[in-house]
Formats: C-alpha cells, sequence, structure tokens
C-alpha cells in the first residue's frame, strides 16, 4: 500500500470514522515550489533527505505521519503561487475553498492518506495470472512495474500500457465459449457494517499505516481474530495484509517497519 504524503487534513472529518476519502493535495505542488513546515514553521524536510520536499513519497509520508503522530501539525506552504493558484491547480484550490482555507494566502494542513494498491494478483507482462482465464491489468494487478514504491503518476500509463497488451493476448486468443460459465461466483460472505467498517479503518491505519511494527501488526491481527464474525469479508482481506506485513519482516519502499529498519 502507497500513503500519498500530502492529503488535506480537515480535522472533523478525519474525526469521523464513517467519513469518506480526504481530497488529495497533489504533489505536484512541491515540484511548483510549495514547502512541507511544522508548527513552528520549520522546513519539515530539512536534514532528513538530500532532496527535502522532493524525496520519495514514502520518506515524505513518513515524516508527516510521525510529526502528526507527536501531535504536531504540518503545513504545505504554496502561498508563494498567489494569484496563479486557481488556474495552476484549480482541483487543489476549489478543495481547499470549500473547506474555508484560501492557499494563496496562508499554508494547507496535511496529513499522510492510503492512496495506491502496489501488488494484488501476480500477472505476467501481458496481464495474465497462472489462474486459467483469469486476468488483471491496473491496481489490482502485481505485474511487477511498480516495485515497491510507485512513482507518481505511472499508473495511468500502466492501465494503457498493459490493457492494450491484454486486449491484443485475448483477441489472439479468444475463450471458447464452452469455457465460459466454468466459473461460479458465490459472493464474497457476510460485509461489515458501516460501524464495523469504520474500526477497521482506524485498526489498520494505527497497525498498517506509513510506520509498522511487528507489536502493533500481532495486536491487528489477534483483534481481527477475537472480532472475526463483525467484519465480514474485509476482515479476512485485512487478514491476509496483515500476514504479508508481518512476513515482510524487513524495511522495503512504502513498507516500512521501525522495528527492522536498516
Ligand atoms: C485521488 C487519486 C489521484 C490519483 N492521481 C493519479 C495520477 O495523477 N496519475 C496516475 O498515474 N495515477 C493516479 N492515481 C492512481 C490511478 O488513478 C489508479 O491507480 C487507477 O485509476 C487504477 O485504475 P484501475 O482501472 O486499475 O482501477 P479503478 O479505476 O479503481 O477501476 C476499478 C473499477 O472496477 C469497478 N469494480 C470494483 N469492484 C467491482 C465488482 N465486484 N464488479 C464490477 N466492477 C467492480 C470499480 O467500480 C471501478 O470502476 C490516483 C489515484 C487517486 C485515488
Amino acid at each position: 500500500m502507497q500513503f500519498h504524503p500530502t492529503a488535506l487534513a480537515l480535522p472533523a472529518r478525519m474525526q469521523d470514522r464513517h467519513a469518506g476519502p480526504l481530497p488529495l493535495v497533489t504533489e505536484a505542488l512541491r515540484g511548483a515550489g510549495a514547502r512541507l513546515l511544522d508548527d513552528q514553521s520549520r522546513p519539515l524536510m530539512a536534514g532528513l533527505h538530500p532532496l527535502a520536499d522532493l524525496a520519495p513519497r514514502d520518506v515524505v509520508a513518513r515524516r508527516v505521519w510521525e510529526t502528526l503522530q507527536r501531535g504536531d501539525r504540518v503545513w504545505l506552504d504554496a502561498t508563494a503561487l498567489g494569484d496563479a493558484w486557481p488556474e495552476r491547480f484549480p482541483t487543489v484550490h476549489a478543495a481547499c475553498r470549500a473547506h474555508g482555507i484560501d492557499p494563496a494566502r496562508e499554508p494547507i494542513p496535511v496529513t499522510p492518506a492510503a492512496h495506491f494498491h502496489m501488488g494484488g494478483l501476480a500477472t505476467d507482462n501481458d496481464g495474465s495470472t497462472r489462474v486459467r482465464g483469469l486476468h488483471a491489468v491496473g491496481e489490482v494487478a502485481c505485474n511487477g512495474v511498480h516495485g515497491a514504491n510507485r512513482l507518481a503518476s505511472n499508473s495511468l500509463l500502466e492501465g494503457l500500457v498493459f490493457g492494450h497488451r491484454l486486449g491484443r493476448r485475448m483477441a489472439a486468443h479468444a475463450v471458447p465459449r464452452a469455457v465460459r460459465g466454468a466459473y461460479s461466483w458465490t459472493g464474497h460472505g457476510n460485509a461489515a457494517d458501516p460501524q464495523a467498517l469504520a474500526h477497521l479503518r482506524v485498526l489498520l491505519w494505527d497497525a498498517l499505516g506509513p510506520v509498522r511494527d511487528g507489536q502493533g501488526l500481532r495486536a491487528a491481527h489477534q483483534r481481527l481474530q477475537d472480532e472475526s464474525s463483525a467484519y465480514g469479508w474485509q476482515g479476512r482481506l485485512a487478514t491476509r495484509l496483515l500476514n504479508a506485513a508481518r512476513a515482510r519482516g524487513i524495511s522495503l519502499g512504502a513498507h516500512y517497519r521501525r522495528d527492522t529498519a536498516t
């Protein structure tokens, strides 16, 4: 799971466990000169990485996460863009204004957020899995192009390239009619209700967020076992994610273990 370093930190929405996704504050802003600041307006990334604000996503996301965990807030100062804001970054500008923030005059409060799924069904270069007739392209697929730390914007290109490749393969090897219907869909089973889903989100954010450790992963796993009936198929999925994270004892890209970090 990749974490975006800068979603718009809306305290009300972050406290509401039923709330939907936070708006993203694009990283292109830092490319355009915006700077991450701590509560005392000091540069957040200074001294941490040679690229400072332009460090890889996982590095920036962790720094923001750790700062928030200490109880401080993190700000993205893009006021230097001034009147160019609405034209250059209309989506972020609109999202900020909708929440009473004027990014041309004040820094934007930010938080990391779960963003992109690097993993999924293992496929070959043409989108086929080892299960006959099962193909995957896009975020659901693991074709190896992203490694453990996707570069921003590579996923849309991935969708185009691998969608084309799989389409070509399927056209060349059309599935005979007789094979269709060989798979039957029995459903996911019970689903978590909104309350349970909200708890699951918090549980996973704490245990499987940008910074992980064995103890937290174990505790979350145990809790899911104890309360498995409440979480339905989403709980089973969460258990798989926890198992994968527990099995990978080292830090790699966006998977960061503070107990074994090198
Ligand atoms: C806020 C945000 C900004 C992003 N910005 C960029 C960017 O600038 N550049 C970039 O390269 N990437 C970006 N990404 C990542 C990129 O958008 C996604 O990786 C990409 O859209 C994934 O495409 P997909 O087709 O694999 O999955 P999706 O776009 O998620 O499509 C999956 C589809 O499957 C449908 N579906 C789900 N379950 C079922 C079911 N059981 N039956 C039938 N249909 C189902 C869903 O409704 C959905 O339409 C961004 C992602 C986010 C969230």
